[in-house]
Parts: structure tokens; C-alpha cells; sequence
């Protein structure tokens, strides 16, 4: 089985959007859990490479920024500071970090995206897009809001958050520009485009062999019936990595970007001498899949755009493994929200918290299955309740059979492999063994709490 090979799992955490600092509900989404099953995986022996980074080009970032009425630039180097922190406080550990800073980074995304164009992997066509009637705003992604053509909530021309379908000018309902109000005009541009029907029989057999929860396989089941989308890779707008050449005045799409930053940070950390789209591909050989931790509304993305983004630039197999989708955490029982400041950011709350009860309460709350609920009262009572088994007090009367220690260990062990990863179970596993005193040196603790991290290394 692919768990015994000697190749490499790349396991991806989404880049945050620089719009704000982390909250506890991200934390108890993808981050914590890549963590702990990056820790677990590298404990048995495994070679894990996770990506980490942040995310600066989503033009919700420029939004913010005019909202805020402050300088970008300055706004993402105080939010970055957070995030990472964030990270740190956590102990969120990652091989290699995705800087859309970087000018080395800039400059291989926009080099592969012209290369696939020089070299007509990527085709130039006129497409229909829309701006903007009133101020001239191409009308993408946080610029744009309408209703879902496929569910019919709200959403942004990104991906619906109901239903996790993909969303654009082109396909809502009913647009209009989320900035100012004004109608949609369309307009004819000749752009890089990735006609993803064309990847159809790679992407089958990506979704074939994938390890995809129920609700990421509905995402995908409408594309069985009806084309997979043009999509369009760079176009003129006002914010993303500037491109030359053929496609000079254009700049990136952000998720094309992270398609093309996972290629290239992943072989940079496997080859740092590599160089070029070409080396970059072959460096890819010594990996056996892709592990993507993220929300259901990015769905569209990790599962169809990023898989093709790789087949395109030329990797040879498909790669796709799987994904652990979560659910919405809520705070006091309401969705975690910046506007109305219902928020528990991480970075301050961990300033002042011990990591590891943050780390084996959120674990133990995980809103994997169903939208789970932080509450103040439940935290404190969590951290009483666990302290005297870390300390190797645990109260007499509390202690399971001493014969089923093993099979609790065992359990929490399993439970924090990559297919059906569970940190609620491995916790409550924990636990049972921790109230016999056994268990308090065990590599579940270690993973579940972050406690020591081996780096990336040989076989
Ligand atoms: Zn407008
Ligand atoms: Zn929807």
C-alpha cells in the first residue's frame, strides 16, 4: 500500500489569505490536523513534506487594505506577522514555506506560466469576462458577489461556501460588482487558458484513486455530466504577480498561482539545486501523492484546478491521494466573524494559553464531521479535566481495565493516519491509557500536543 512506500507525501496546508490574523476556527481546521498528521506519519517512519506558506494575492487582500484605508504592502507585513506568529505559538511545523514575497518564488511562478505559453501547453483564447460598467474593475473573486448558479446562496466569483461549486462572474447568478455596485459589462480578452475538459481522462483517474470525503465527491459529480470550465490563468486586473513577455499587463490568478507554488516549493525542498520547469517536473519523481488539508469550499480548487495545473506542466502520473475536509467551527455557538468581532484570534489567545491544552482541546473538538462549537466554559473545564493525566495523576477511580490500555494506544495511533484521520478519536484513545498512567511517552502525545518535530530527511 502506498503507506509502506519509500516515496514521498507531499501534505498540503492552504496559504491564509493576508486579510487578517488566523482565529481559533482556522486553527481547528486544516492547520492543527496537517500538523499532527504530518508528526504522526514522520513518527512511523514515513517521508511527509509539508507546504506551508501565506497568501497574499487574493484581491480580498486589496480589498481589506482600501477598506482599512491602509497601504497594502503595510497591512500584509502586519497581518503576516501575525499568521506566523500564529504558526509558531501553535507549533505548526512545515518543511517549506510559500512567500509570495519571494522574489525567487514570483519569478518561478510567472516563469512556468509563460513557459506552458511559449511552449503551447497553454493556449491563448478569447474568452468572454466581465468588468465593471461603473469603475471599470475586472470582476473576479472578491470583486464580484451574486448567487450561486448551482445552490443559490450568496458567494464571491471564487466558490460558493454552501455548496463548495465553483463560481466566477461568468457563472453567478444575478452579478454585480462587490465593490461599487455597478452592473456587468462584458468584454472580449485574449487570455492563457486551461481548458480543463482537455485534462478530463487525467482528472478521472485522479478522482479514481483519491481518498475524497462524500461532499468533495458531489463537488465533483456535476462535472461528470456536464464540461469542465475554460479557465482562465492571468487577465488584466489590479493586483496578483505581474507577468512579461507574451502575456505582459497580465497578471496571475491567485489560485493559479498555489497551483503552481505547490510544483515549485515542493521541488525546491526535494532538489534545491533544481532550476526551471523542467527540473522542477523531474524533481517530482521522487513523490508518491499529494495530501490536501482544507474547507470544503475549496473543493473546486484542490481537487480539479491544482491536479491540472501539475499534469500540465508535465508530471507524468496522477498524484492526487486524498483530502481531509472540515467543517465550520463556531464560537459560543455563532460563526466566527471579523465584522462583528466575534473572534478568538490565535495569536493572542495562545500568547497567553499553554499550546498543548490549545492543541489537545481543539483536537478533542474537532469539527471534522459536523460544525463543532468553541466555548470559554468547555476550554477551562477540558484543561482541569486533562492536566492530572499529564502529570501522571490521573484520579484512581477514573483508570479503564489495564488489558484494554494496548488497544486504546493502537487505536489513537491509527486514528491519526492520513485515510480517516481522526484527532477527536485519538485524543479520547489517549486518554483512556493516560488514566492508567501508560501512554505519556507515546507518539500520539507527542504528535496530538506538537511537542518534538524530526526534520525532513533520508529514507
Ligand atoms: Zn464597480
Ligand atoms: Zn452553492
Amino acid at each position: 500500500m502506498a503507506e509502506q512506500s519509500t516515496g514521498v507525501t507531499v501534505i498540503v496546508i492552504p496559504q491564509p489569505t493576508c486579510n487578517g490574523p488566523l482565529h481559533i476556527g482556522h486553527l481547528s481546521g486544516p492547520y492543527l490536523a496537517a500538523d499532527i498528521a504530518s508528526r504522526a506519519a514522520r513518527a512511523r517512519g514515513e517521508r511527509v513534506l509539508t507546504l506551508a506558506g501565506i497568501d497574499v494575492h487574493p484581491n480580498y487582500v486589496l480589498t481589506k487594505a482600501e477598506n482599512l484605508d491602509m497601504d497594502p504592502l503595510e497591512m500584509v507585513a502586519r497581518f503576516r506577522g501575525q499568521i506566523t506568529t500564529a504558526y509558531e505559538l501553535a507549533r505548526i511545523g512545515y518543511d517549506a514555506f510559500l512567500d509570495p514575497q519571494d522574489p525567487g518564488y514570483q519569478a518561478a511562478v510567472a516563469g512556468m506560466l509563460t513557459e506552458l505559453v511559449t511552449n503551447g501547453t497553454v493556449p491563448m483564447r478569447e474568452v468572454t469576462l466581465h468588468e465593471c460598467a461603473d469603475c471599470g474593475r475586472t470582476l473576479h473573486h472578491s470583486y464580484v458577489v451574486g448567487k450561486c448558479a448551482n445552490c443559490g446562496e450568496g458567494a464571491n466569483g471564487l466558490s460558493c461556501e454552501g455548496c463548495g461549486a465553483f463560481a466566477s462572474a461568468q457563472t453567478l447568478v444575478d452579478p454585480s460588482c462587490a465593490r461599487c455596485g455597478g452592473s456587468p459589462r462584458p468584454v472580449t480578452a485574449t487570455v492563457p487558458v486551461l481548458p480543463l475538459e482537455d485534462y478530463r481522462e487525467r482528472l478521472l483517474a485522479e478522482w479514481m484513486q483519491a481518498e475524497l470525503p462524500g461532499r468533495v465527491r458531489s463537488v465533483l459529480e456535476q462535472y461528470l455530466r456536464t464540461p469542465l470550465p475554460d479557465y482562465p490563468l492571468a487577465y488584466v486586473t489590479d493586483w496578483g504577480i505581474e507577468l512579461a513577455g507574451p502575456l505582459a499587463g497580465m497578471r496571475v490568478d491567485f489560485p493559479t498561482e498555489l497551483g503552481f507554488s505547490y510544483l515549485y516549493g515542493a521541488a525546491h525542498a526535494l532538489r534545491p539545486r533544481a532550476n526551471g520547469l523542467t527540473q522542477w517536473v523531474e524533481a517530482w519523481n521522487d513523490v508518491d501523492g499529494v495530501w490536501h488539508f482544507n474547507g470544503i469550499d475549496n473543493a473546486f480548487y484542490f481537487a480539479i484546478l491544482y491536479p491540472a495545473i501539475l499534469a500540465a506542466c508535465g508530471v507524468p502520473r496522477p498524484l492526487s491521494r486524498g483530502a481531509t475536509v472540515n467543517e465550520l467551527y463556531l464560537l459560543e455557538g455563532k460563526k466566527f466573524s471579523t465584522s462583528r468581532n466575534h473572534a478568538l484570534w490565535a495569536d493572542e489567545f495562545l500568547a497567553d494559553e499553554d499550546a498543548e491544552l490549545v492543541r489537545l482541546y481543539l483536537s478533542w473538538d474537532r469539527p471534522d464531521r459536523y460544525q463543532s462549537d468553541f466555548t470559554e466554559a468547555g476550554y477551562r473545564a477540558f484543561c482541569d479535566y486533562i492536566r492530572p493525566f499529564l502529570d501522571g495523576k490521573p484520579p484512581r477511580d477514573a483508570a479503564v481495565p489495564s488489558e484494554l490500555v494496548a488497544a486504546e494506544l493502537e487505536r489513537a495511533d491509527q486514528a491519526l493516519r492520513l485515510i480517516g484521520f481522526d484527532s477527536a478519536l485519538a485524543i479520547r484513545c489517549l486518554l483512556a491509557a493516560l488514566s492508567t498512567g501508560a501512554g505519556l511517552d507515546s507518539g500520539v502525545l507527542a504528535a496530538l500536543a506538537g511537542r518534538d518535530r524530526p526534520a525532513f530527511g533520508g529514507r
